[in-house]
């Protein structure tokens, strides 16, 4: 307890936390993370805690695997970093061709990042210069969907929907064609997803014929929005989405940075539907959840309308300090072979058939408004009158109350707004899925109370 109260005091002190309001973070008794062990957390006081939002939507196989400690130890011993600004690394290139290969068709290239938000620049500003190379300068804006998110950085925020990350930045932010996403619990036109036909892509379309000419690419998230709260795309809905942007020739990024690698019950998400996206942008479970790595795949016609005399100034200049890191790159090599061997996409659709039956429990919860699950991905919308779907007040923080009794029960989650998230790592065993999800079951039923 001591040693906790210690780098509590200079936590205290020192340090500023991502995406957190840090008033009264220090009197909320933060978690302070000592180690970890497959599922499992530990902290500085020896406390245990499931991992059950796979930290931060990142963890695939667990914390400590043996084979991916092992392959950046391996690794370290050749060398830890060198630049890839005009020059190679042997983990980066062998990355790219298993990245290809496991990617949809006629994602021929790989452009490598940091972080699924820098993934996310980089294919608006490839997709904006690919139009100029193209002697279509005019094809410049973007279209995206509200709810969006795409990360961070200005650009990934200029793309991005959520009002509460945008506001503060408004007059820095370029703007955007917003067109909706599907979220039928709570559908922008009143309409019932068994009957709609999908009437929402009408916008989408009459976007398209005001704004397809000028438009240089639209970015989605395929199959399910994350951080707008775990929104579940209809079955079908992205193979539209790729088609109207054929036919209007403005290029799709599908940003599969939460929901790639295994997460949807698929290796990448675009497969459910058998797109093929202009872009895709991956980062999250890329390397296991162990290092900062993202990629940005692209087409050859992309990549083709790039190439020139360095004088004819059709490079693209983009590229960072650690780009392929050659240990990052290890462990996604080490992360995919794991994949291959335990079999963990099909384990992923067992999983979420187990979810969908155990969590039925809560279906009648007077405060369980709607449950939205791809994959090993869930979100549970509360809401203060299930006949209504009228919200919480949000001063209630009832999403928060929810986790933080998870928290007690041994489970870290983390809600966005009143949807409780559930994202365990993917590769967690049979008896630790169910007493995390009891823990979650119970955790809703004690904590989200009028
Ligand atoms: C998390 C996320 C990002 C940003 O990734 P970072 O690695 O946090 O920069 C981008 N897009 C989606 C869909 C995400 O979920």
């Amino acid at each position: 307890m001591e040693r906790y109260l210690r780098f509590l005091e200079k936590s205290r002190r020192y340090v500023w936390n991502p995406f957190t309001q840090m008033k009264d973070f220090f009197d909320q008794e933060p978690v302070i993370v000592e180690r970890g062990e497959g599922v499992w957390l530990e902290d500085v006081r020896g406390r245990r805690y499931y991992d059950g939002v796979s930290s931060l939507w990142l963890n695939v196989h667990g914390h400590r695997v043996p084979e991916l400690d092992r392959a950046i130890a391996y690794q370290l011993g050749k060398i830890a970093h060198c630049t890839m600004l005009g020059q190679l690394n042997v983990p980066a290139v062998e990355l790219a061709e298993r990245l290809v290969e496991i990617s949809p068709p006629g994602l021929n290239k790989v452009f490598y990042s940091d972080s699924g938000a820098e993934a996310v620049e980089i294919a608006i500003k490839m997709a904006y210069q690919f139009w100029q190379h193209m002697g279509h300068p005019e094809k410049r804006k973007f279209i995206t969907m509200t709810g969006a998110y795409h990360g961070d950085t200005l650009g990934a925020v200029s793309v991005g929907a959520i009002d509460l990350y945008h506001r503060a930045y408004g007059a820095l932010l370029f703007e955007t064609v917003r067109v909706p996403y599907p979220y039928c619990y709570r559908c922008p036109l009143n309409q019932e997803p068994k009957t709609c036909g999908f009437a929402c892509l009408h916008l989408l379309s009459q976007a398209l014929e005001a704004h397809g000419g000028e438009t240089a690419a639209l970015i989605v998230e395929p199959e399910m929005q994350g951080a707008a709260g775990m929104i579940a795309m209809p079955d079908g809905f992205l193979r539209e989405v790729r088609d109207l942007c054929t036919r209007w020739d403005v290029l799709m990024i599908a940003d599969e940075v939460a929901v790639g690698f295994g997460r949807t019950g698929k290796m990448f998400a675009c497969e459910h539907t058998g797109v093929s996206p202009d872009f895709l942008t991956c980062g999250k479970g890329l390397t296991g959840g162990y290092l900062p790595v993202a990629a940005t795949l692209t087409t050859d016609r992309v990549y083709e309308a790039f190439l020139g005399e360095p004088w004819e100034e059709k490079t693209f200049y983009h590229g960072h300090s650690y780009t392929g890191n050659p240990l990052g790159c290890a462990a996604a090599l080490a992360n995919l072979d794991l994949f291959d061997e335990t079999q963990l996409v099909d384990r992923v659709q067992k999983n979420e058939a187990y979810l969908r039956k155990r969590l039925q429990k809560l279906i009648d919860h007077p405060h369980v408004g709607d449950i939205r699950i791809k994959g090993m991905m869930v979100g549970i919308e509360l809401v203060a009158d299930r006949a209504t779907k009228e919200p919480f007040p949000a001063r209630r923080l009832m999403g928060a109350a929810v986790c933080r009794k998870a928290r007690d029960e041994g489970m870290i989650i983390r809600p966005l707004g009143d949807v409780v998230v559930f994202m365990p790592p993917l590769a967690t065993p049979e008896g630790d899925l169910e007493a995390m999800t009891d823990i979650l079951i119970r955790a809703v039923e004690e904590g989200a109370v009028s």
